[in-house]
């Protein structure tokens, strides 16, 4: 029975906390909200005076326990209390992209406008999924994609969506290539087979130091891992076009189905570009599905001196970008793009609260594996707005130069060796004196003293050192520095 006008009854206000700061951002809690955000940005400011080192080095026994005292069930009297608790928990101790001397994994220091423009969607709190949540941000997104596929070389017939990350944007475009595959065999198929009897026949090709997503997309994909053909590469692991070739021949002989190459534009260890013209011939004379993934080397995009590092890219049918890397963007903000449309009609569901089929306003739901999600192109619009591309592109030939000189400098100091030849990009692998015991406790002891952060990984079956690139402020002679913190702790380990 419908309550009559008489019966309502406005609801009592949201409880505000204990101390009485309101609990929602709304027209109300306005000013708090103008007062809460100078307060962070007052502490951020502090912080980034304060910071001089990446990290602190804590150990984890040390940090574990006061993050376990917390009385999640006991809220503190103010806003202030709270930024102070998470100053101790979490900022004292962070991991600072933005230091010259943190030079470890993929990790960009961030583009102010974009930084600005994440306090923008956090407010607004959009959801990209259908016009009646997002409205203009649906067509912000779109003409990111649209620029971003501009970029690459695609027509007007591509798109695309934003992601979550490399990984969600490999999955994204490998589970298209999988649906192309299944649908062209059993539309050609002269006996009913249905998709499930498809699947254990599908194979996809990649280079042995293709990111580790692909091989976890196939296995989400009920593929298996398994199904990843590793096609050898060369000396400087890039992937052979000769030897990829060769196994998709060798895969149609034995009855299975190519569905789709991964080349990768920008290996995360070694930085190795494949070559993609080369590539796409391969594909193209197999009709094989073409996938590009620039997690990495999307910077190359905007790039003055290394465009053609990704030329043959426009020849992909499906192209990973990771923005927070290679455009200097906060996570998260990443891509898909599909050189035909159409193609991401398999990722579509039409549910009746959302994109009914029959509806007329455009949403983006329909594209994406997603459905509430953020309006992370915001912050890359802002950045092309304030930055412009050119800037971003010099950015990262930056490092990639930097990478260049500091690969040099190695190969003529007898205290290291190079464990790689120099980098298309910015990755630099190399060794200090010593066997992989010494490369682990030489990193370690330089992480601890606040020295400097530089990663490891394998290399010919022993463990390598690996500078990774991002920070357009890093100076050669921050890395000396790193470099020479490395060989005095691994001298003195040599020693004891
Ligand atoms: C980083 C990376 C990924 C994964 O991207 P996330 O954004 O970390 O999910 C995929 N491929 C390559 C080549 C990468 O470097």
């Amino acid at each position: 029975m419908p309550i009559s006008a008489a019966e309502f009854r406005p609801a009592p206000a949201p409880p505000d906390s204990p101390s009485g700061a309101p609990a929602l951002l709304n027209r109300e809690s306005a000013e708090t909200y103008r007062s809460l955000v100078n307060e962070v940005a007052q502490r951020i400011c502090e912080r980034l005076t304060e910071v001089d080192r990446p990290w602190t080095g804590i150990a984890p026994a040390e940090l574990a326990p006061a993050v376990d005292a917390v009385d999640l069930d006991r809220p503190l009297p103010t806003f202030g209390d709270a930024l102070d608790e998470i100053g101790d928990l979490y900022l004292r101790d962070a991991v600072w992209f933005h230091h010259p001397r943190y030079l470890a994994h993929l990790n960009c220091p961030v583009a102010l406008p974009a930084v600005a423009a994440e306090a923008v969607l956090a407010s607004v709190n959009t959801s990209v999924d259908t016009w009646d949540q997002s409205a203009g941000g649906t067509f912000i997104e779109r003409r990111l994609i649209e620029w971003t596929a501009g970029r690459i070389g695609f027509d007007s017939e591509a798109d695309g969506v934003f992601t979550s990350g490399g990984t969600q944007s490999n999955l994204h475009a490998l589970l298209l290539a999988r649906d192309e595959a299944v649908e062209h065999i059993v539309k050609n198929s002269e006996t009913a087979l249905r998709s499930a009897e498809v699947l254990p026949r599908l194979r996809l090709f990649a280079s042995p130091h293709s990111h580790f997503s692909v091989a976890k997309a196939a296995r989400l994909l009920g593929l298996g891992e398994d199904a990843v053909v590793t096609v050898p590469a060369d000396a400087r692991f890039r992937m052979h076009p000769g030897a990829l070739d060769a196994a998709l021949e060798h895969c149609r002989g034995a009855g299975l189905v190519p569905a789709g190459v991964v080349a990768t534009a920008g290996t995360t260890d070694f930085g190795s570009i494949d070559p993609l013209a080369a590539v796409a011939e391969v594909c193209e004379a197999h009709r094989v599905w073409f996938h590009v993934d620039a997690a990495y080397g999307c910077g190359l995009l905007v790039s003055r001196q290394r465009r053609d590092l990704v030329d043959g890219i426009e020849r992909a049918d499906s192209v990973t970008v990771d923005y927070h890397k290679s455009f200097f963007q906060p996570v998260s903000s990443s891509a898909v793009l599909v050189r035909d449309r159409a193609s991401l009609r398999h990722a579509a569901h039409h549910a009746d609260y959302l994109n009914p089929a029959e509806a007329v306003f455009p949403n983006q739901v329909d594209k994406s594996l997603q459905t509430t999600r953020r309006l992370d192109a915001l912050k890359l619009w802002m950045t092309l707005r304030v930055l412009g591309p050119d800037a971003i592109g010099s950015m990262f030939d930056r490092v990639c130069d930097l990478a260049a000189a500091a690969w040099a400098r190695l190969e003529a100091d007898p205290r290291f060796e190079t464990a790689a030849p120099v980098s298309q990009l910015s990755t630099v692998l190399f060794r200090v004196k010593g066997g992989d015991e010494a490369q682990r406790l030489a990193r370690e002891a330089i992480a601890a003293a606040g020295e400097g952060m530089v990663a490891a990984t394998r290399v010919d079956g022993r463990t390598a050192l690996k500078l990774t690139l991002l920070n357009p402020e890093t100076t050669l002679e921050d890395i000396a520095a790193v470099l020479d913190a490395l060989a005095r702790h691994g001298a003195t380990l040599q020693e004891a």
